[in-house]
C-alpha cells in the first residue's frame, strides 16, 4: 500500500506532461479544472476503462499501454468528428512504481502531444491495476457524426485495414497455424496494430458534416456497422447492408492468410480503431485525396435489415462469423 505522499508525487508528476492549452483556465491541482469551451460548440465526452488481465496483458509494454489508453478515447472523438481538447485520468495502481509511471506517462504524453490534448485532472487510488481516461473534444452540433444518420443507398466506407489487431490477439493466444504463415516482421506489425492503434482523428474531423453516420471499430466491423444500421433504421427496425467481401481492406500481413480466415478477422475481430462511416458518393467526393486514398468503399446501405454479401448466383447471403474458430459463412 503506497503512502499518500507518493500519490501526491504522482499528481505533480502528471501536471506538466501534456500540451498546455489557452482554454485551460485552471489545470491539475485544485478540486476541479476550469475549462473554457469555444462559443457555439458542443463538447463531445467519452470515457473508457482498461483493466489489467482483461483489456491488456503483461506482454504489452507500459509505454504502449500509456498510448493505448488515450488512443481508445481519441478514437471515440474521431468517430464523432470532434476535435480533441482535454482529458482526465483515473489511475488505480497496485503500488507506486516509478519506472512504470515514467514509461506509462511517456507513452501517454507522446500521443497527447500529437493531438494537442491536455491532461487537466484525475484521481489516483491503490488497488488492482486499472486505467480510466475521459476525453473531451469540440464539435459543431449540426456536424457531429452520429450513428443514426445512415440512409438506404449510402455507401459504406472504412479507413485503413481491418483485422490486424484480431490477428495479433490470436497470435498472443498461441495460434500456431497463424504464426507459421507469418514472418517476424508481419508479427511485429500486427502486434503494433494491437498495442499502438492510431486514432483517426484527422479523418473524423474531415468527415464531420459530410458523412451521414460514423462509428469507430472497436468490437469488429459486423458489430459496429450493425450499431449504425440499428441506430439509423426507422423505429423498432433496422437498416441493412450489402458488403463486398472482396473489398475488405487487408494489410500485407493478413493477405498471407487463407482468404476466409483473413476475412473473419476483418469482419469479427475488434480493437482495430479504424472508422466505419456511411456517405453519399457525391459527399464522399468532397474529401481530399489524401483521405480518400486511405479508405475503402466496402458496401452499400440497404432498407432490408441484416448484413449480406452477394453470392456467385446473385443471391443475398447473410454474413455470419465464428469468433472462436474463424469459420465459414453460412447462408440463411
Ligand atoms: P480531491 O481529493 O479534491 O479529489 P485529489 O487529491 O484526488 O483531490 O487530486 C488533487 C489534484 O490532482 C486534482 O486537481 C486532481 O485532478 C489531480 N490528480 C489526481 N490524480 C491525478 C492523475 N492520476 N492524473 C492527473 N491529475 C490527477
Ligand atoms: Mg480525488
Amino acid at each position: 500500500m503506497a503512502a499518500p505522499s507518493e500519490f501526491e508525487l504522482i499528481k505533480q508528476y502528471f501536471s506538466a506532461l501534456t500540451p498546455s492549452r489557452d482554454d485551460v483556465l485552471l489545470g491539475i491541482g485544485d478540486d476541479c479544472a476550469l475549462l473554457q469551451a469555444p462559443k457555439g460548440k458542443a463538447i463531445a465526452v467519452s470515457i473508457d476503462t482498461l483493466v489489467s488481465g482483461k483489456h491488456f496483458f503483461d506482454n504489452t509494454t507500459v509505454y504502449d499501454l500509456g498510448h493505448k489508453c488515450l488512443a481508445v478515447g481519441l478514437s471515440d472523438l474521431a468517430a464523432m468528428g470532434a476535435t480533441p481538447a482535454w482529458f482526465t485520468l483515473a489511475l488505480t495502481l497496485p503500488n507506486v512504481d516509478v519506472e512504470w509511471l515514467q514509461d506509462f506517462s511517456r507513452g501517454l504524453a507522446a500521443l497527447a502531444g500529437e493531438h494537442g490534448i491536455q491532461l487537466v485532472g484525475g484521481d489516483t487510488t491503490s488497488g488492482p491495476l486499472s486505467i480510466s481516461i475521459q476525453v473531451h473534444g469540440f464539435t459543431d452540433v449540426d456536424k457531429a457524426l452520429k450513428r443514426s444518420g445512415a440512409q438506404s443507398g449510402d455507401m459504406i466506407y472504412v479507413t485503413g485495414t481491418l483485422g490486424d489487431a484480431g490477428a495479433a490477439l490470436a497470435l498472443e493466444q498461441g495460434d500456431a497455424k497463424l504464426a507459421a504463415v507469418l514472418d517476424s516482421a508481419d508479427r511485429d506489425y500486427l502486434q503494433q496494430r494491437l498495442d499502438k492503434p492510431s486514432p483517426r482523428v484527422d479523418f473524423g474531423e474531415q468527415l464531420a458534416g459530410l458523412a451521414t453516420a460514423a462509428i469507430d471499430i472497436s468490437d469488429g466491423l459486423l458489430a459496429d456497422l450493425g450499431h449504425i444500421l440499428e441506430a439509423s433504421g426507422p423505429e423498432n427496425s433496422s437498416l441493412g447492408a450489402r458488403i463486398d467481401l472482396d473489398r475488405l481492406p487487408l494489410s500485407p500481413a493478413l493477405q498471407k492468410l487463407p482468404e476466409s480466415q483473413a476475412q473473419q478477422f476483418a469482419l469479427a475481430a475488434g480493437d482495430d480503431y479504424e472508422l466505419c462511416f456511411t456517405a453519399s458518393p457525391a459527399e464522399f467526393g468532397r474529401l481530399q485525396a489524401d483521405f480518400t486514398d486511405n479508405c475503402t468503399r466496402i458496401g452499400i446501405v440497404d432498407s432490408k435489415a441484416g448484413i449480406y454479401r452477394i453470392d456467385d448466383k446473385g443471391n443475398l447471403v447473410t454474413i455470419t462469423t465464428d469468433k472462436a474458430g474463424y469459420e465459414h459463412f453460412t447462408s440463411s
